[in-house]
């Protein structure tokens, strides 16, 4: 599990659609009962005070009540609570507590996001309204909005996310460098399509690896008309779009 590390090492086509900073629910239940001996029972919560704690009372299985900010965890720390939760070993503990600790559930209680959906040039709305009628038949639910701006745009980016979906807010972003003359309209349609199947069909955990793009995923991407022209478009843009921070 330990993707974002290998990103830019091992380039894949599809990586530079996605930046995923959480999993879903399910996802981390999956990872953690991935071979463990005793199945461990997950509890999301939003407690303020307390951001973790574990119950090893019973043999048959570890009662686990966690804050849903480690939905966004590093790899790192998720295997960490893994090794943890079978092995009880105080040096995993350390990794895991010290990410409980930097979590400021207080002063930020967990809200509604706020999106924003009309750009200079295109409005994600009406762009999501479209695609969802024409090839989801109405039935995504997500929430759209512009990403936010990098804060230091002098800065050069090594690679430029185009879209990302949240599962937890059922959020889809799009980077704000698409806003641009220089981007086709029917590129942007492709990249909120692509996102819009993300929340339509979920990730698949195994060994402790999750694929955002499992087969089932790739059959439905290459339903949709030219995706070959968008994914070499998508490697141009990527050229163009760059430079301005160059
Ligand atoms: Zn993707």
């Amino acid at each position: 599990m330990n993707n974002h590390h290998m990103r830019g090492k091992t380039y894949t086509q599809q990586e530079f659609f996605d930046e995923r900073r959480e999993i879903s629910d399910t996802q981390l239940v999956q990872f953690l009962n991935d071979g463990a001996r005793t199945p461990v029972v997950v509890k999301l919560t939003r407690n303020r005070v307390a951001m973790i704690s574990v119950d090893f009372a019973l043999p048959e299985q570890t009662k686990l009540r966690l804050h849903e900010r480690f939905l966004g965890a590093p790899d790192e720390v998720l295997a960490a609570l893994r090794n943890y939760l079978r092995g009880r070993r105080r040096s995993c503990w350390r990794i895991v507590s010290d990410f409980a600790q930097s979590i400021d559930a207080g002063n930020h209680p967990v809200k509604e996001p706020r999106t924003r959906t009309r750009g200079y040039y295109v409005d994600l709305k009406e762009v999501m309204d479209q695609v969802n009628e024409e090839h989801f038949g109405n039935t995504v639910k997500a929430k759209i909005t512009w990403g936010r701006r990098a804060k230091s745009p002098g800065k050069r980016r090594r690679s430029i996310h185009y879209g990302s979906y949240s599962p937890s807010q059922n959020l889809i972003r799009i980077h704000p460098l698409l806003d641009d003359r220089r981007v086709p309209l029917e590129f942007i349609r492709y990249i909120v399509f692509h996102e819009m199947l993300h929340s339509q069909v979920p990730a698949v955990t195994r060994n402790g690896r999750t694929n955002h793009h499992p087969p089932e995923f790739n059959r439905r991407e290459r339903e949709y008309p030219e995706w070959r022209r968008m994914h070499i478009l998508a490697r141009r843009l990527l050229k163009t779009l760059s430079e301005r921070y160059a």
